[in-house]
């Protein structure tokens, strides 16, 4: 379903992603481990078009991302409403949850589809209380984010990015700014829409959590993929010095 094909993006003279590859098959969940500024989040960036790389290749369902090849043969950058299309569906969930706050949850949820795909207004909210359902907040649908907890905005940040029908959804440290006790509750709800089938990749710092959803775990420094496997072989017995510091620090 993804893949990544010898990435390389700099800002700069700092090269942030060095020869950076890898696949995701369709229906699984890859797990991105790795330090601070170890170019994690820039590579789930390119994967949504929110960053421009350098060289290399990614392919989303057999088709390039970010470029369109022409009756010449020539290779033509796709232009910023391409862009904006392909951004669509790929979802992409943040620390932050970046709800807008002057929406209800519902509207929020609604908003996407209606605006962006026209969906009408019957439509948009069966499809947005479906997913409230599913991320368990239908009794929530009129609240504003503000009076709901950091668990609860991201699981409506969560509901907002399915309601756009993602083929796949990214995840950049969902967890990061919660609560420790809320952090169970949004982890629940990444499970699920693994059961569902759903293909995705995943910065956390969870590594049990990593352990027990991801189906390929990646471990990647200074924007180079160091080791990457099956997570109860890699993180049972890194192969490498440098994944079993990280992990130390877990223990
Ligand atoms: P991670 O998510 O693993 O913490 P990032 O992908 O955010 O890492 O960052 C990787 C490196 O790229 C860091 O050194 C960061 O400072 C740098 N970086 C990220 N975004 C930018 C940017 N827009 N301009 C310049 N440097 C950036
Ligand atoms: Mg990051």
């Amino acid at each position: 379903m993804i893949s990544v094909q010898s990435l390389s993006k700099s800002f700069g003279s700092h090269m942030v992603l060095k020869d950076f590859s890898f696949e995701v098959a369709q229906g699984k969940t890859a797990v991105l481990l790795g330090k601070s500024g170890s170019g994690k989040s820039t590579m789930l960036r390119c994967l949504n078009l929110l960053e421009h790389w350098d060289r290399g290749n990614i392919e989303i369902a057999g088709l390039p991302l970010g470029r369109t090849c022409k009756p010449d043969g020539q290779w033509r950058r796709w232009n910023t409403r391409e862009e904006a299309e392909a951004r669509q569906r790929i979802g992409m969930v943040f620390q932050q949850f970046n709800l807008f706050p002057h929406m209800t949850v519902l509207q929020n949820v609604m908003c996407g589809p209606k605006r962006i795909l026209g969906q009408d207004e019957t439509t948009a909210r069966k499809l947005a209380l479906e997913l409230l359902d599913q991320v368990g907040l239908v009794q929530k649908q009129s609240a504003y984010p503000s009076f709901l907890s950091g668990g609860q905005q991201q699981r409506v940040a969560i509901a907002r990015a399915l309601a756009m029908r993602p083929s796949v959804l990214l995840l950049d440290e969902i967890t990061s700014a919660l609560d420790p006790e809320l952090v169970g509750e949004v982890l629940e709800v990444i499970r699920d829409l693994k059961q569902r089938g759903l293909t995705m990749v995943c910065v956390t710092h969870e590594i049990h959590f990593a352990q027990d959803v991801a189906d390929h775990v990646i471990f990647m420094e200074e924007g180079q993929l160091v080791e990457e496997g099956r997570p109860d072989a890699l993180l049972a017995q890194p192969n490498t010095e440098r994944l079993r510091k990280f992990l130390s620090r877990f223990h």
